[in-house]
Parts: C-alpha cells; sequence; structure tokens
C-alpha cells in the first residue's frame, strides 16, 4: 500500500488547513481542505471516534474498500490520503467541486429523458466494474454521486463507501444486517434473507424514477408504510402530469430494476444492456 497506515498522530493533519463544511451524512462531517505545501485542495471526511465507538471497523472497512476501488476506475471518487489523530479519523479526498447529484435533481426539478440516461448509464458502469470486483456498495443514493466539477457535463462519482462490503465469494445472497437510507433499500434488506449485488440494481431504480421525475417511489407517511410498499413494490408513475414526457422504455427500464425478488432481478451488466441505456451515442463532449 502506497498510504500511510498511522503516522504519529498531530503532525500529520497539520499538513492540511480545513476549511468550509461541504456536506454531512451520519458519522462524517466532509470539509474542504487545503493541503499546505502544495496548495492544493481536497475533501477532508472528519469521523469522531466517540461517535464510531465500537463501529472502527466501519471505517477501516471503508478504507480497505476505497483502496481496492480507487483510482481503479473514472467514476469513483479517489481516496488520497488518511490518518488519525486522538479524537478523529481522517479520510482526503479528490476534491469534487459540483456538489451532489441531489441537489442538482432538486434544482432543476426533475432531469430530460436523454440526460438522465447518461447518468443513470455512467453510474451503472461503475457500479457494474465494482461488482465485478465483488464489492457491493450498499447506499447508492443522490446524496453519495457527486459532480467532479461544477460544469453541468462534468464527470459524476460514486462516493461514501461507508456501507460497502466486498463479497468473499460469487454469492448472491450473503449479507443480512439491516442497513443504508429506508427509501433506497432493496426489500430483501428488510426481509432479513440476506442480500447482495442486487440491492444497488434496486437503489438504481430508486435514483431513476428521481431523476425522470423529482420525487422518490416509495415516499409514505411514515417509515412502516413506506417499507410495506417496498415489499410490496407498489409504487406508480404518477400523478401523471410528472410522467407524460417520459418513455414506456423508461419506465420499463425502472420496472426492472425495482423487481421484488433478487433473485429476478437483473443484474448490473443487464440493465446496461437495456434499450434505454444502449443508444451509447455521446451527447456531450468529454470534460477531460
Ligand atoms: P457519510 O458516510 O457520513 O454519509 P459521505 O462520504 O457520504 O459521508 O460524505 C458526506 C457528504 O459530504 C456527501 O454527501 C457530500 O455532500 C460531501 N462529500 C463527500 N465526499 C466529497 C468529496 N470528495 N468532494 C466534495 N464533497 C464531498
Ligand atoms: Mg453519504
Amino acid at each position: 500500500a502506497s498510504t500511510n497506515i498511522m503516522p504519529s498522530p498531530a503532525t500529520v493533519p497539520c499538513q492540511y488547513r480545513t476549511g468550509k463544511s461541504l456536506g454531512s451524512g451520519t458519522y462524517a462531517i466532509v470539509k474542504e481542505a487545503v493541503h499546505i505545501k502544495t496548495g492544493k485542495y481536497y475533501a477532508c471526511k472528519v469521523i469522531n471516534k466517540k461517535l464510531m465507538e465500537g463501529r472502527e471497523y466501519m471505517v477501516r472497512n471503508e478504507i480497505a474498500v476505497l483502496k481496492k476501488v480507487s483510482q481503479g476506475h473514472r467514476n469513483i471518487v479517489t481516496l488520497h490520503d488518511y490518518f488519525e489523530t486522538a479524537h478523529n479519523l481522517y479520510l482526503v479526498f479528490d476534491l469534487c467541486t459540483g456538489g451532489e447529484l441531489f441537489d442538482r435533481i432538486c434544482a432543476k426539478g426533475n432531469y430530460y429523458e436523454n440526460d438522465a440516461a447518461d447518468l443513470v448509464r455512467t453510474v451503472f458502469k461503475a457500479v457494474q466494474w465494482i461488482h465485478s470486483n465483488h464489492i457491493v456498495h450498499r447506499d447508492l443514493k443522490p446524496e453519495n454521486l457527486l459532480f467532479r466539477s461544477k460544469k453541468e457535463d462534468a464527470d459524476i462519482m460514486l462516493a461514501d463507501f461507508g456501507l460497502s462490503r466486498v463479497l468473499e465469494e460469487e454469492q448472491l445472497q450473503l449479507l443480512t444486517e439491516i442497513c443504508g437510507t429506508p427509501g433506497y433499500m432493496a426489500p430483501e434488506i428488510f426481509l432479513k434473507s440476506g442480500h447482495g449485488k442486487p440491492v444497488d440494481v434496486w437503489a438504481m431504480g430508486v435514483i431513476t424514477y428521481f431523476l425522470l421525475c423529482g420525487y422518490t417511489p416509495f415516499d409514505r407517511e411514515t417509515q412502516q408504510l413506506e417499507m410495506e410498499a417496498i415489499l410490496k413494490g407498489d409504487y406508480k408513475f404518477e400523478p401523471e402530469e410528472y410522467w407524460m414526457n417520459v418513455s414506456d422504455v423508461a419506465r420499463d427500464f425502472v420496472r426492472q430494476c425495482l423487481t421484488v425478488d433478487p433473485l429476478k432481478r437483473p443484474t448490473a451488466e443487464q440493465m446496461l444492456e437495456h434499450k434505454w441505456l444502449a443508444d451509447d451515442k455521446p451527447h456531450f463532449v468529454e470534460d477531460r
């Protein structure tokens, strides 16, 4: 490994000066950080050890997965460095200045179908790539998809491998703990019947739905009702006014991803062959 494992506490963090907050999640605050020597900007995920007490393995796992996937794919965030002090763990990433897909969807209301297809294709290719490396992400959602730059056509990046797992074998059903973000969680996670790569395909279905209409398919009054809707695959392409410009082929794509039975749900590879994504002509110029 090229990254230092445990440099002496308090010396290394002084190499960076942290600035404004970029976002936060369940356990971490992510701040802009400048490397003092080079003046280069990064995103620094600061994880409070006390908050993580007893779950430090989650961070070690995140680092282990990131070491496997970082720099392996253009659309996956790069872990640049990591270290710890007495109180915190620090993960230093390449900075994505374009913000979350979540905010772009909210700002736009929804995406044009062609633009949505381009994003979904790119993200699905990255998902297929991690799956081919026996990794399941388990927390795919628009808050964890970041744009490399502020440009309209910036690269979209897979981030937050905090809940990801390396699968030991080529097994479909393996993991049983309940985790994720309710609205994006596949039925088999609630059933505790074992889950694996298919949960990422399900989440991609929810994300695609969200991109097309601007709201999520299983949003209900309570978490209990939400879970029941997910277990039944109970969602509609409604209200009609939000869906009238969405093609049947796009709806079919969502429907396939949201197949309730994980054994019948298509794989990432199969979804990439779906007619909605098959037309892979570049719609815009690459930004690098
Ligand atoms: P958590 O595990 O707590 O959800 P994340 O890794 O998802 O932590 O980071 C939380 C938020 O911080 C993200 O949703 C995003 O807004 C921001 N963020 C994370 N990584 C970066 C990055 N490399 N560049 C810019 N912003 C980032
Ligand atoms: Mg997150």
